[in-house]
C-alpha cells in the first residue's frame, strides 16, 4: 500500500475507533465532560499543536511564493478577483440554503412547553459555566457590527507584522506576504535570491508537514474519543436532534450538490473523484475541528494528489482557510434562526435578510479554530435584535447561545470539513486560471 493510502486508512481507523470508544466512555464514566476534555487535551498536544506550529510560517511562505510565481500584477488581479468572487458567492449560497432550510423545517418550533423550558434553563446554566466563551461573546457584542467590520479592516491593514504573527492573525500576515510577493516580482532579477530562499524554506516546511501527517491518526483518535465521550451520539435523538440534523442536511447539500455542480460546470473536473483525492485533508479537518490547523495538510494534498497547481494552491488555500467558510456561514444562519424559534420570536423577511448578510460577515470574521463560529454568531444575534427593537419586539437574550454550546463540537467538526472542502474546490477552479508551467502532479 502506498504511504498516502496507509495514512488515510489509519486516520479512518482513528476516527471510527474514537467514535466507538467515545460512545462507550460516554455511558460508562461518572463525568463524561471531564473525561472527554482529558482525551481532547491529549489530541491537541499530539496533533493540533504541531500542525499549528507550521501554519503561520506556511501561510507567509506559500503566499509569497504563490504571488511571485504568478508574477504579473494584472494576472494576479484577475486571479485574486475571481478567488474573492468565488468565496463570496459560495458563502452566500450556503447561508441562503441554511436560512431556507431552517425556516422550512423549523426545528425550534413544535417542541412541548416543558422541553422548551428545560432547554432554555439548561442553556442559561451552560452559558454561565462557559466563562471563556462568555467573555469572548461579550466583547464581540459590545463592539457590535461596526466593530466586526473594524476588526476585519484592521487585519487587512496591519501595522506591525510581528504582532500579527504573535497574535496568530493570519489575515495580516497574508496581506504583508501578498505585498512583499508583488514587490519581489516587480524588482525582477534583484528579487530572485530572496524568492529562491523563500521557496526552499517553503519546501522545507512542506517536508515537515509530511512528517507530522503521521501523527494525524493518533491525534484524530484522541480528539474524536474525547468529543463523543463528552456529547454522546444519542444527542442526535434528543430535543436538539432536529436542529442538529437541519445543520447536517444543509452541510451535506452544500458539500455534495452545490459545490460539486460549481466544480463540474466551471472547473470541468469530476467533483467526486476530486473529493476522494482530497480525503486526507477532509478527514484531518473533521478530526482537528480547525481549518487553520488543517491548512498544511490541505496544501500538501491539493498539490500532490488533487491536481491543483502550486500557483493556485499557494495563494487560494491560505486565504481560504482564513476567510472562506461556507460551512460556518450556513451553520450560523441555521443556529440563529433556531434560537429565535425556540424563544418564540417571529422573524420577518427583513430580519432574514439581515441574518444572510451578517452570517456571511460573521463567517468571514471567524478564525479557523474550534468554536470560532459560535463566538462570531453574536454579531448576527445583535443585528437581528436591533432590527426587532425597531419593531418594539423583545430581543433574544445572549444566553440563548448556551442552548447549543453542548452539542457544538460535533457540528463544528462537520462544518470545518465543509469549510476546507470549499477551499479545495476554489483551488481546483483557480488552477484553470493559474496553471503551473510544469503540469500539475496528477489531474483529477
Ligand atoms: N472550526 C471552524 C473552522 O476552523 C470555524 C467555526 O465554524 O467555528 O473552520
Amino acid at each position: 500500500m502506498k504511504k498516502d493510502g496507509l495514512i488515510t486508512v489509519l486516520i479512518l481507523v482513528g476516527l471510527v475507533g474514537g467514535a466507538v470508544l467515545g460512545q462507550i466512555l460516554h455511558g460508562a464514566v461518572p463525568d463524561p465532560v471531564e473525561t472527554g476534555n482529558s482525551w481532547m487535551s491529549v489530541g491537541k498536544i499530539v496533533l493540533v499543536r504541531p500542525l499549528m506550529l507550521l501554519v503561520l510560517p506556511l501561510v507567509f511562505l506559500s503566499v509569497v511564493v504563490g504571488v511571485t510565481s504568478i508574477g504579473d500584477p494584472s494576472r494576479l488581479g484577475i486571479v485574486g478577483g475571481t478567488t474573492l468572487l468565488y468565496y463570496f458567492s459560495t458563502m452566500v449560497a450556503a447561508v441562503v440554503l441554511g436560512a431556507v432550510l431552517v425556516t422550512t423545517v423549523a426545528p425550534g418550533e413544535g417542541l412541548s412547553p416543558e422541553a422548551i423550558t428545560s432547554l432554555q434553563s439548561e442553556g442559561a446554566a451552560q452559558y454561565e459555566e462557559n466563562s471563556g466563551l462568555r467573555n469572548a461573546m461579550g466583547t464581540a457584542n459590545e463592539k457590535g457590527l461596526g466593530g466586526a467590520w473594524m476588526n476585519i479592516l484592521e487585519q487587512v491593514i496591519p501595522k506591525n507584522f510581528f504582532a500579527e504573527l504573535a497574535n496568530g492573525r493570519t489575515l495580516g500576515v497574508i496581506v504583508f506576504a501578498l505585498l512583499l510577493g508583488l514587490a519581489l516580482a516587480a524588482i525582477g532579477d534583484a528579487g530572485r535570491p530572496a524568492v529562491d530562499t523563500l521557496r526552499s524554506l517553503f519546501d522545507g516546511v512542506m517536508r515537515l508537514v509530511l512528517w507530522i501527517l503521521w501523527l494525524t491518526p493518533i491525534g484524530v483518535f484522541f480528539l474524536v474519543t474525547g468529543t463523543v465521550a463528552k456529547i454522546g451520539l444519542g444527542a442526535l435523538a434528543g430535543p436538539l436532534g432536529a436542529y442538529m440534523i437541519t445543520v447536517l442536511v444543509g452541510l451535506a447539500i452544500h458539500a455534495f450538490v452545490t459545490l460539486p455542480i460549481v466544480l463540474a460546470v466551471l472547473g470541468r473536473v469530476n467533483p467526486f473523484a476530486f473529493m476522494l483525492r482530497m480525503r486526507k485533508a477532509l478527514l484531518t479537518a473533521f478530526g482537528t475541528d480547525s481549518s487553520s490547523a488543517t491548512l498544511p495538510v490541505t496544501i500538501e494534498t491539493a498539490v500532490d494528489e488533487g491536481g491543483c497547481s502550486k500557483r493556485s494552491a499557494n495563494f487560494v488555500l491560505p486565504l481560504g482557510a482564513t476567510v472562506n467558510m461556507d460551512g460556518t456561514a450556513l451553520y450560523e444562519a441555521v443556529a440563529v434562526v433556531f434560537m429565535f424559534q425556540l424563544w418564540g420570536i417571529d422573524l420577518g423577511m427583513g430580519e432574514l435578510v439581515i441574518v444572510v448578510v451578517t452570517a456571511t460577515l460573521a463567517a468571514v470574521g471567524a478564525a479557523g479554530i474550534p468554536s470560532a463560529g459560535l463566538v462570531t454568531m453574536v454579531i448576527v444575534v445583535t443585528a437581528v435584535n436591533t432590527s426587532l427593537a425597531g419593531r418594539g419586539i423583545e430581543p433574544l437574550p445572549l444566553e440563548a447561545i448556551g442552548v447549543i454550546i453542548g452539542v457544538d463540537r460535533i457540528l463544528d467538526m462537520c462544518r470545518t470539513t465543509v469549510n476546507v472542502w470549499g477551499d479545495a474546490v476554489g483551488a481546483r477552479l483557480i488552477t484553470r486560471l493559474a496553471p503551473d508551467d510544469e503540469p500539475a502532479a496528477e489531474a483529477a
